[in-house]
């Protein structure tokens, strides 16, 4: 059976999540009061999305690269990027985050982005103000870009799911579909999931690496 590798990209891929990193310094609305009502189950982050973006009340497009272009990705993501190029595997990165940044960042770093599969949310300025457009359309988890369903067609396909996340968004998707999930070590995908069976903790795409290799290949 082929494998497919889901991966999120904000604290997975990059070393910070960039979303809150840009709000942190774009806003001193409370975004984190907004998050944990996603932790809670009370919204779905498709609304905490438009509640949080919605908290800066002017930008720049100047003003949002200035502070994307500080966002490093793992170093270890670069063997393991080109490992899966050598092997041909099936890579898909699913973020709740913006096309436009992530595509940046990956630029910043060499990584070029017309060989990578990216399904993410984006946004425009109108007026100096954030105005989202979302990947998938309303779904009943509330998702702003629904991962779960991108991953249940790679499945429903006949692949291997390996996933790869660190937050919120990953949950569901991980735990329903995945046959096996990496969850960056302490934080919310990998401390919610402690009790599973699928569950590897990482810290290093080195070790992810080693583990599909012994597991899959
Ligand atoms: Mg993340
Ligand atoms: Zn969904």
């Amino acid at each position: 059976m082929p494998i497919a590798i889901c991966c999120d990209f904000d604290g997975t891929i990059t070393l910070m999540d960039t979303g809150k990193t840009l709000l942190s310094k774009l806003t001193k609305g409370d975004w984190q009061a907004v998050d944990k009502f996603v932790i809670d189950g009370q919204i779905g982050t498709r609304e905490a999305l438009i509640k949080q973006w919605g908290m800066i009340e002017h930008t720049t497009w100047e003003e949002i690269f200035t502070i994307v272009d500080t966002m490093k990705i793992d170093p270890s993501f670069y063997d393991f990027y080109n490992w899966m190029l050598q092997k041909n595997i099936k890579f898909l990165i699913l973020s709740d985050g913006f096309q436009k940044y992530i595509n940046r960042i990956l630029e910043n770093h060499e990584i070029k982005v017309e060989s990578l599969d990216i399904l993410a949310n984006d946004a425009d300025l109108v007026d100096n103000k954030l105005k989202l457009s979302f990947n998938t359309p309303e779904c009943e988890h509330g998702c702003a870009n629904c991962k779960y369903s991108h991953v249940l067609k790679l499945k429903n396909e006949g692949y291997k799911i390996i996933y790869i996340g660190d937050g919120l968004s990953d949950i569901f998707p991980a735990t329903e579909l995945a046959d096996i999930i990496y969850a960056r070590n302490n934080e919310d995908l990998a401390k919610k999931l402690e009790a599973d069976s699928k569950l590897q903790v990482f810290d290093s795409f080195s070790k992810i690496k080693e583990d599909i290799e012994k597991r899959f290949l």
